[in-house]
């Protein structure tokens, strides 16, 4: 099986230690690196993507310990496994870092084999709760559902609509020239650009019954139970608004100054179909608002 490559932040304040690391591990990952605790904390800020940290513990500024204290203390990066890499090599030391919350340590001077087995085994762990993760129904990146809670939600709001609860639109939504933001901007950049376009859909406009997934990518789905086409695509009308008012600067889309997004939308009376033609209908309207000039909502007349 092709494994995803996961990526690594090196923090380490002497560039030979730093370098080593680096090679020893970017065979296999991406390995990011920082020279201090401020420039970790700074990059664990704009990067949402690490999968584990490779910490030194003496540092001029900020030290080790001051960095995984903060990390713990902040949502978004508390389950970041952390392991210290530090020539303190006392049992003490060790215990201190181990109760802070760091997942591992390892001892300088630091055998490369070991060093490379131990992160592969914490790769392993973070690839194993993401898994769990997507079973339960988020999506890891952006937090809302996933395509799996999507689907399930789909087959039954499609069963309820057969009993009579009325029309039920769809909208699949698409981000513009994404695969040039990434290219230009890093897939860092890319990440938060899909987070942003993530709330901007799940804090829009819509009623408790409406529901909203990552379809994968860069793609995002908008389930309308009991909703005719109107209202429906007034609710994406009103979504592509959203993101295009986040004013995500994007120098290398074909049609904006900025993130844009294309919508595709369809709705269904007969629910004695199959679901999935509603999901192919609007996807073909997606199609079409991408051919004629994309930033634009297209639903099935
Ligand atoms: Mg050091």
């Amino acid at each position: 099986m092709m494994l995803e490559r996961q990526r690594i932040l090196v923090v380490d304040d002497e560039r030979i230690n730093r370098k080593l690391l680096s090679e020893l591990l970017e065979v296999h990952h991406d390995v990011v690196v920082a020279k201090s605790g401020e420039q970790a904390l700074e990059r664990m800020q704009a990067d949402t993507g690490i999968d584990l940290i490779l910490l030194d513990v003496m540092m001029p500024g900020m030290s080790g310990h001051d960095v995984l204290r903060r990390l713990k203390g902040n949502d978004a990066t508390k389950d970041v496994p952390v392991i210290f890499i530090t020539s303190l090599n006392s049992v003490d030391d060790e215990e201190i870092g181990l109760d802070l919350g760091a997942a591992d340590y390892i001892i300088k001077p630091f055998h490369p084999g070991i060093v490379r087995l131990r992160v592969e085994n914490h790769l392993r762990f973070v690839r194993q709760r993401k898994m769990l993760e997507t079973l339960a129904g988020r999506d890891c990146l952006t937090e809302i559902d996933n395509r799996r809670r999507f689907e399930e939600v789909l087959e039954r709001e499609w069963r309820r609509a057969g009993r009579g609860t009325g029309p039920m639109s769809l909208a699949i939504l698409d981000v513009d020239y994404f695969k040039q933001y990434n290219d230009h901007y890093g897939h860092a950049r890319g990440d938060q650009a899909l987070k942003a376009v993530a709330k901007a859909l799940s804090g829009g406009p819509h009623r408790s019954t409406d529901f909203v997934a990552r379809y994968g990518g860069e793609e995002f789905v908008m389930l309308f139970p009991g909703t005719g086409a109107a209202g429906a695509r007034e609710l994406a009308e009103t979504v592509r608004r959203a993101v295009e008012t986040l004013c995500i600067p994007h120098e290398y889309s074909a049609i904006a100054p900025h993130l844009t997004v294309s919508i595709g939308g369809a709705t269904s009376e007969d629910f004695q179909a199959p679901a999935l033609a509603l999901v192919e209908a609007a996807d073909s309207m997606l199609y079409r608002a991408k051919a004629e000039g994309r930033n634009r909502v297209v639903w099935l007349a």
